[in-house]
């Protein structure tokens, strides 16, 4: 067994590192206090090809590994949950269903230029009604002639208010149960009848838009369709698998900036005539979140190796996912322990950490769900 990355690998993590540290971090606290979207960091996020990692250089992007993906990720999340977030929907749940599912004409298409950074791709899965059960969605699409004919609101879709681009499951066969639901490709700045909906107001990742998308009698061309009728299901789960890796690796990012700045911030900080880290108090925080760190980088690079290696990866992605996020999400309530009165305040950035953290545990399915799909898979003996 090898621990080490392989060159290329190394590289991609030094260029990232560097990339956040001096582009990423000093906006990062701005940015949570404006909401606004990074568009410029998104751009130069492009020139590095961290907006499409593994797509095919034939498409535009960086025709690399998902290792690579997830050690870049990290060092980007590290510095801006909300850039992280961006970047992992661009990379995991959008340019990954179009590149597995779509045609060669599709990825020309909807592909080159979300992996080239012109435009920010997103997913639309989510509903008002159907989140972890997302198979009772209602919205509808309907085949008229060569179109198909779009009905329905989605909920909560991460990039929706800036994305020109979406991946979107609807219902094509209601008798069908999950095996009714379809994908399809919307091309969101020239379809008639889809609108934007409300931009959430969250607790966190602020810098990263969270829509409603809604659908009234949009009109999408035949060649929208993504895979088969009645794939799309299933599309989306396997979308997610990759996705979930995507999001443990954001939520070790922060966990590791939550680490570095309780760190440098004890051993400065002194209290009874001496740094806080000489409290074995504070010591304990900071060896619990280191060990749990390592393991949670080690579950999710042993995810992506499996994907890498086109094994089967669902357990090993859902294990990471509800690991990291416990594990930063742990790291972020001591973090801001260690600071005390400042860790509460906006003037360090722990706060956003505890706040950026939170999301981890939630989203592309809740660690509820995770542990649903661990359990399922290991009573399947796999
Ligand atoms: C900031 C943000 C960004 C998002 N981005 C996207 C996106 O880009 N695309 C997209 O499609 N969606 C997105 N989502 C949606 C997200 O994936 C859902 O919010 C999530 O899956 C949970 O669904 P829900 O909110 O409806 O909660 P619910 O499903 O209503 O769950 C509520 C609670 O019940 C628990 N629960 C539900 N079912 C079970 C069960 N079987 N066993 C045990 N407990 C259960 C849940 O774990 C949770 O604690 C985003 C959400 C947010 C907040």
């Amino acid at each position: 067994m090898d621990f080490n990355l392989t060159e290329e690998q190394q590289m991609v993590r030094e260029m990232a590192r560097k990339f956040a540290e001096t582009e990423i971090k000093p906006v990062a606290a701005r940015l949570d206090a404006t909401h606004e979207h990074p568009a410029e960091i998104c751009k130069k996020l492009a020139e590095l090809k961290f907006l499409g990692i593994a797509v095919p250089e034939e498409y535009g992007g960086g025709g690399m590994d998902c290792v690579s993906y997830v050690v870049a990720l990290i060092e980007i999340s590290k510095a801006c949950a909300s850039t992280g977030a961006i970047m992992s929907v661009n990379n995991s749940l959008y340019c990954f269903p179009v590149m597995a599912f779509g045609t060669h004409e599709q990825k020309k298409k909807y592909l080159t230029p979300v992996a080239a950074g012109e435009k920010l791709g997103c997913f639309g899965l989510t509903e008002a009604g159907a989140g972890s059960d997302p198979a009772r969605m209602r919205t509808t699409a309907v085949l008229d002639g060569n179109e198909w004919i779009i009905n329905g609101e989605k909920k909560f879709i991460t990039s929706g208010n800036v994305a020109g681009f979406c991946v979107l499951a609807a219902v094509t066969d209601k008798g069908k149960g999950s095996k009714g639901i379809s994908s399809f490709i919307v091309d969101l700045e020239n379809t008639p009848g889809y609108s934007l909906g409300r931009v959430e107001e969250k607790m966190g990742i602020n810098a990263s838009g969270t829509a409603e998308m809604i659908f009234d009698n949009a009109r999408l061309p035949g060649d929208a369709l993504l895979g088969k009728p009645g794939e799309g299901f299933k599309q989306m789960l396997t979308t997610l698998d990759g996705g979930r890796i995507g999001i443990a690796s954001q939520a070790i990012g922060i966990g590791r900036a939550v680490l570095e700045e309780g760190l440098e911030y004890a051993k400065t900080r002194e209290q009874f005539g001496q740094p806080i880290a000489s409290f074995q108090a504070i010591q304990w925080k900071l060896a619990d979140m280191a060990t749990r760190l390592d393991a949670a980088e080690l579950l999710t690079l042993r995810a992506a190796w499996m994907e890498d290696h086109h094994q089967h990866y669902e357990k090993a992605a859902a294990m990471a996912k509800m690991y990291a996020s416990d594990t930063a999400m742990q790291a972020a309530i001591e973090g801001v322990q260690i600071l005390g009165g400042y860790g509460y305040c906006k003037e360090y950035p722990m706060e956003r950490h505890m706040r950026d953290a939170k999301i981890t545990q939630i989203y592309e399915g809740t660690n509820e769900i995770m542990r649903v799909v661990i359990a399922n898979n290991i009573l399947k003996g796999k």
